[in-house]
């Protein structure tokens, strides 16, 4: 069985047998990969600390008939703080559950990796000026890598660059203008429009230290969850809860 060398990032755990742990690992080389961590529950375990949730460690596992057999691990980053912030743990269980929804196995994406730990990083030393505008970007950037839209900032439907654009339309991916707007689309201002943009375009490092209008930032990843939403054809877990969360505790981001 050919032993596999590579970095990545846990983003799913489940227990498996008595002391084992079932992953979904979202490597650097192989894309995502489902590895068995023996004894990674024992609380002496190797395998512990490297096998938990949101963990960023460099993994040497044997590739199996069903699953990987992990070996070895060294921890990277365990972005440990993150447990302890309810709304960024939720925001990084939606990042997770997109990441495993959206890539296949064996899809690598060196890219998409680096930028989501960037994001874990930025929350977990609590830099970012709004949690939530780097989920945002996270939202538009995997749509754009997965060539999924969506289309901005000219009119899905007429093409036009100069009307001005009122609307967002979930079936045809993109904004419209006033003249092709019709009941079904989304109205979406300016300032959002434009927030949007830089989401998408704009590195993370410019995304995190900006400060975003809270609600341009709310409104940007509902509407862009419903984008995702149909685009997967069923709902996002964490998202939903996200939402309960936030609108209970009134927090904005
Ligand atoms: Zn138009």
């Amino acid at each position: 069985m050919a032993s596999v060398k590579t970095k990545a990032l846990v983003i799913r755990e489940a227990p498996y047998q008595d002391n084992d742990k079932l992953l979904t690992l979202f490597t650097e080389k192989y894309g995502k990969q489902r590895a068995i961590a023996r004894g990674a529950r024992r609380r002496k375990g190797s395998l512990r600390s490297v096998t938990q949730l949101f963990s960023y460690a460099r993994f040497m596992y044997f590739e199996g008939k069903n699953f990987a057999n992990i070996s070895d691990g060294t921890l990277i980053e365990s972005f440990y703080p993150l447990r302890g912030n309810v709304i960024q743990m939720t925001l990084a269980s939606y990042i997770a559950e997109l990441l495993d929804d959206f890539y296949d196995f064996y899809q690598g994406d060196p890219e998409m990796l680096k930028a989501v730990t960037h994001i874990f990083y930025y929350w977990s030393e609590h830099l970012a000026q709004n949690d939530g505008a780097l989920a945002a970007c996270f939202q538009l950037k995997l749509m754009r890598i997965q060539g999924l839209g969506p289309v901005l900032p000219r009119c899905v439907r007429c093409g036009a660059h100069q009307e001005a654009l009122t609307g967002f339309s979930i079936a045809d991916g993109g904004t419209v203008c006033q003249k092709c707007m019709k009941p079904s689309d989304i109205p979406l201002d300016p300032g959002l429009l434009k927030d949007m943009q830089d989401w998408m375009q704009q590195p993370i490092k410019n995304i995190c230290h900006k400060k975003w209008q809270a609600a341009n930032v709310q409104k940007g990843l509902d509407l862009m969850d419903r984008y995702i939403t149909a685009q997967l054809g069923h709902p996002t877990k964490s998202y939903r809860f996200y939402k309960e969360l936030t609108e209970q505790k009134g927090i904005q981001n």
